[in-house]
């Protein structure tokens, strides 16, 4: 995933949408729906997610209506839903840079609008449980002030005017089609940040689609450039996971000289879903031998619908036998680049070996290395940990 076509304009504003675009909404949703369905004997289908992913609150339950044949008109099945997403907004996670890039574009002076589909009340709602949010948006536009919705231009049109501003000095950064369409007809710049994979395709007529929010280069549009990067590597808010290493894919990595020691994805499903595919580097610990570096790429299974991602840690050290079994716990750091796609497999494992060596390098970073002493890394397990 890369720019598509060159880019030449200058802007000085910046718009953003908010679901799925600056929130995990979709991951909230799924379960939302997912429960909602299994009271009515039927089973939510992931595959469904991509038939509401940026439409309004009224277009997406039509979209489920007809989809599970529910007995009840979109209406009534949007008044049954609205309280139970009204009781989970302050659930619903930033996705990946979205913190980073308000506090950029704020601290940088840069204008900055939100516009979305969803009613200016339940933005409200949902952007008061993050620090710092709402006052960094000079204008904060919703479906219900504007008469249609994206892919009308609407929206954009009524944020850039509430910034003072022309269309053509925003930059729209938005994940659906809907909104990618609704950019583009407000003859604004658009930056996709594809939601989900399977819509890349789709998102082509974007100025640029990048894999997520901490790949941007907002200096390519004439905007301060991000100046957190540290050696071709990016430090992100750490997180944990862990548990027992299971029986990959097969895929025979240990020919190739990069084992990836498997946690289960189905574990992580929902931490997974705020963290987008790339290569990630860190420190890895197994409880009966010690404290590794550790790179990882996390990645879309093509067999699971496009909406599961696994994780594929290799650990920077020889080991001489398996660890099936073994707890072995991460702390995810630091971000090197989007997944990407290979020509050969020996290029393939080429990059592979080079995202190691940037690891293996920034790892000895002070701000890296000093959370090789994680306390999650270095506890023991408890004696109740099964
Ligand atoms: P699988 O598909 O079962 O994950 P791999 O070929 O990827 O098989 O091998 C991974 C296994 O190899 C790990 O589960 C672990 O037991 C072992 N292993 C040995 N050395 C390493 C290493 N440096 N990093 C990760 N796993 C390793
Ligand atoms: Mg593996």
């Amino acid at each position: 995933m890369a720019a598509s076509k060159p880019v030449s304009k200058l802007v000085s504003h910046v718009i953003v949408d908010l679901d799925g675009t600056l929130l995990n909404t979709d991951s909230v949703a799924n379960q939302i729906l997912k429960s909602f369905l299994a009271k009515l004997g039927k089973k939510w289908d992931s595959k469904s997610a991509h038939r509401i992913v940026g439409r309004t609150p009224l277009e997406a339950a039509a979209a489920v209506v007809e989809d599970y044949q529910l007995p009840y008109s979109k209406e009534e099945f949007l008044s049954m839903i609205t309280p139970l997403f009204a009781d989970q907004w302050c659930n619903i996670r930033p996705l990946a840079g979205a913190n980073r890039l308000i506090k950029h574009l704020r601290s940088n002076g840069v204008p900055m609008a939100l516009a979305s589909n969803s009613p200016k009340s339940n933005i409200e709602a949902k952007i008061s449980c993050h620090n710092g949010w709402k006052e960094s948006f000079s204008a904060i536009v919703g479906g219900d002030e504007v008469e249609d919705g994206k892919p009308s231009p609407n929206i954009f049109l009524e944020a850039a005017k509430r910034m003072n501003t022309e269309p053509s000095s925003c930059l729209v950064i938005e994940d659906s089609v809907a909104g990618v369409t609704a950019g583009n007809a407000a003859e604004m710049e658009v930056i996709a940040v594809p939601s989900i994979p399977k819509q890349v395709d789709k998102l082509s007529s974007a100025s640029e689609v990048v894999n997520s929010l901490l790949d941007l280069q907002p200096e390519k549009w004439g905007l301060p450039q991000f100046e957190d990067w540290i050696e071709g590597t990016l430090p992100i808010e750490p997180w944990y996971i862990g548990g027992p290493v299971i029986k990959g894919f097969g895929r025979g990595s240990k020919v190739l000289g990069i084992p990836t020691a498997n946690l289960s994805a189905e574990s992580f499903s929902d931490i997974l879903s705020e963290h987008t595919s790339g290569v990630y580097f860190g420190w890895a610990a197994l409880s009966t031998r010690g404290i590794y570096k550790m790179v990882m790429n996390i990645g879309w299974n093509p067999y699971f619908a496009n909406t599961e991602k696994t994780i594929e840690p290799w650990l920077l050290h020889e080991f001489d036998e398996d660890f099936y079994g073994e707890e072995l716990r991460l702390a995810i750091i630091g971000y090197i680049k989007p997944e990407a796609n290979f020509p050969s497999l020996e290029s393939l494992i080429a990059r592979i070996h080079e995202d190691g060596r940037i690891a293996e390098k920034a790892l000895d970073l002070p701000l890296y290395a000093a959370y090789r002493d994680s306390p999650y890394l270095t506890n023991p397990l408890p004696e109740s940990n099964s």
